[in-house]
């Protein structure tokens, strides 16, 4: 089943080009979106009967179907020909995972803010997993019953050298979308093909079977470091071909299974780096010590 959030938070059933509207048929608050997400997801199935007023896709406004996850986990260095294409030595063995801001997550009809005008910021198409149960030090023969849902997500980085949650969690940094794919939709989420374009032009073309840590295993070893909550995201690592995004482009990461999460980056950007009040050659004088 696909789960679409819309509007001012009302939750939805998606069937092909029409959006079944079930706020009012179920106890949905559209005032804490978040947490009435677990209960849903807890037995999706139990939404199949459930009947509501339709509406064409096309004229909801789609939101991020996680509003504010507890925590969003990213997986660095996660896909052989990324480690490749960056030069790296090192594997998601030797980084362990990263945090993202929440409030980093918008929804397909947000756009991307880039916040310096002249940083390299990237692309990263991935493969977002949901998480509906509590979890903390689980096998990863177990893993796969704490996952309720998956969608696209982008991880959007400013490249440099900067702490990587800082580089990663700035506003508007993680879409996701367009809608959750409950798990049972998928049963084997190393076996998805990922795509991302930019302006229509196929950047990233890869398969889940190829990263270093699978879904199972990443759920097993993020729970040993972070007991996870039922909502909490995991970004599962971006495969070769991540490249800059600059304001206008429009990008889309497609998953087989899941859809397509299409979203524009903002013409309108932060200052150059250079001219940041925060710049760091201009904050060193500030901080020596006499
Ligand atoms: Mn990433």
């Amino acid at each position: 089943m696909k789960i679409a959030l819309f509007d001012d938070w009302r939750l939805g059933r998606v069937e092909g080009d029409t959006l079944v509207d079930l706020t009012d048929a179920l106890e949905w608050s559209t005032d804490h979106p978040q947490q009435s997400l677990p209960r849903v997801l807890a037995d999706p199935r139990a939404l199949d009967a459930v009947e509501g007023p339709e509406r064409a896709l096309a004229d909801v406004r789609l939101r991020p179907p996680l509003p504010r996850p507890p925590k969003v986990v990213g997986a660095p260095v996660n896909y052989p020909l990324h480690q490749e294409e960056m030069a790296l030595a090192t594997t998601i063995w030797d980084h362990g995972m990263f945090l993202k801001s929440p409030s980093s997550v918008i929804g397909p009809s947000d756009e991307i803010v880039l916040p310096f005008a002249d940083r390299s910021t990237h692309h990263e198409g991935e493969l977002g997993v949901i998480i509906g149960r509590p979890a903390y030090r689980i096998q990863p023969e177990d893993a796969l019953d704490v996952v309720a849902a998956y969608t696209c997500l982008l991880d959007i980085t400013v490249r440099g050298d900067e702490e990587r949650s800082w580089r990663k969690s700035m506003r508007t940094f993680t879409p996701i979308g367009p809608w959750l794919v409950t798990a049972d939709e998928i049963p084997d989420p190393g076996a998805l093909t990922l795509r991302c374009r930019v302006n229509g032009e196929t950047r990233q073309d890869a398969a889940t079977a190829d990263m270093f840590c699978d879904v199972e295993t990443l759920v097993a070893y993020t729970s040993w470091a972070y007991p996870l909550e039922p909502g909490d995201l995991i970004a599962t690592g971006t495969p070769d071909g991540v490249g800059p995004i600059t304001p206008g482009d429009r990008v889309e990461v497609e998953i087989s299974g899941i859809g397509t999460l299409a979203v524009s980056v903002s013409r309108q950007t932060g200052p150059a780096f250079a001219d940041w009040e925060y710049h760091p050659a201009r904050r060193a004088a500030s901080c020596a010590r006499s």
